[in-house]
């Protein structure tokens, strides 16, 4: 496993909740040119205020030794676009203030913050069937990439809550794949029942060929998890992760329930994003 470093080239907002870091450097360099982009990756930040520092090797010179709060700073982050020829990977932040490490950061970064990164790789939605995706705004760069992946003949329906109104913008994706906003009023993230709402009312048409991708708040993952069941939908066509969880930060809740994953969900990943050690 490599360290990389990735610098800020532009910050963006484009929308007022929604943050979109541009980074360049040698490690977007390093990301585009060794394998595939992958379709997520671990942002490593530095302490508040400080320069950033990378964990030492241990022993073996394979794994990581972090020393003190190090692995306390390590937050999963989708790729949004990864432009080998530009030479830029572009990120998308949730602005949700400064109780958060990466949320923090956001709010200060600006050309030549460094940033480091590591790793690679993930599950996405296993093409075909009916496509059905729910998520909050976290998931929304993930639903965006997704959607854009998509073949055009691709059917199927996307519920995105939103903080509000002005969140929500145009978003490509095949004709036949119905997008719905779910704008939850300016009430804060994880306090509504927003897509537990969606899901309860959703009339399923044929839950066997209904490929389901759920990505929010724990507390609506694990609705989601037994809402599937309920409804029929096999095992092998659902993935559920939580993003993260609403008391904790993510290295506590990857700690306490690994993101509310199960080990026999759907593990379609797209041909060339194979989990590989970056
Ligand atoms: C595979 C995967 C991909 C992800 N991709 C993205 C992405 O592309 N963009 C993105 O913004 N997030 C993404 N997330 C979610 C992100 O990792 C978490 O929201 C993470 O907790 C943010 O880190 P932080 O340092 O800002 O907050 P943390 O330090 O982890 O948490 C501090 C506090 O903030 C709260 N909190 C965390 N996230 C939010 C939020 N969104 N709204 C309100 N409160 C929050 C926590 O409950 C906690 O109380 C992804 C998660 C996973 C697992």
């Amino acid at each position: 496993m490599r360290a990389h470093t990735l610098i800020v080239d532009q910050v963006l907002d484009y929308t007022p909740r929604m943050r979109r870091v541009i980074f360049r450097g040698e490690g977007v360099c390093n990301y585009a040119t060794d394998g595939p982009a992958v379709p997520n990756i671990k942002l490593y930040f530095p302490r508040p205020g400080q320069e950033l520092d990378f964990p030492q090797r241990d022993a073996s010179g394979r794994r990581w030794a972090f020393a003190g709060d190090q692995r306390s700073r390590v937050r999963t982050y989708t790729v949004r676009w990864l432009d080998a020829e530009a030479g830029q990977m572009a990120i998308d932040f949730v602005r949700h203030g400064d109780e958060g490490l990466a949320s923090a950061w956001v709010e200060r970064a600006a050309e030549g913050t460094k940033l480091g990164a590591f790793g690679g790789g993930g599950r996405v939605l296993k093409p075909g069937g009916y496509a059905l995706l729910l998520g909050d705004e976290t998931a929304l760069p993930a639903i965006s990439d997704t959607l854009e992946q998509m073949p055009e003949e691709q059917y199927g329906e996307v519920f995105i809550e939103v903080a509000d109104a002005a969140e929500i913008h145009e978003l490509r994706a095949p004709e036949g794949v119905r997008i719905n906003w779910l704008p939850r009023g300016g009430a804060p993230a994880g306090s509504t029942r927003t897509l537990i709402d969606a899901m309860e009312r959703y009339q399923l048409q044929d839950p066997s060929r209904t490929h389901l991708w759920v990505s929010a708040e724990s507390q609506v993952v694990r609705f989601a998890r037994g809402w599937a069941s309920e409804a029929g939908i096999p095992k092998e066509n659902r993935l559920i992760i939580g993003y993260w969880h609403r008391t904790m930060d993510e290295v506590t809740y990857a700690h306490a329930s690994d993101h509310d994953r199960v080990g026999d969900e759907m593990s379609y990943e797209r041909p060339g994003h194979e989990e590989h050690a970056h």
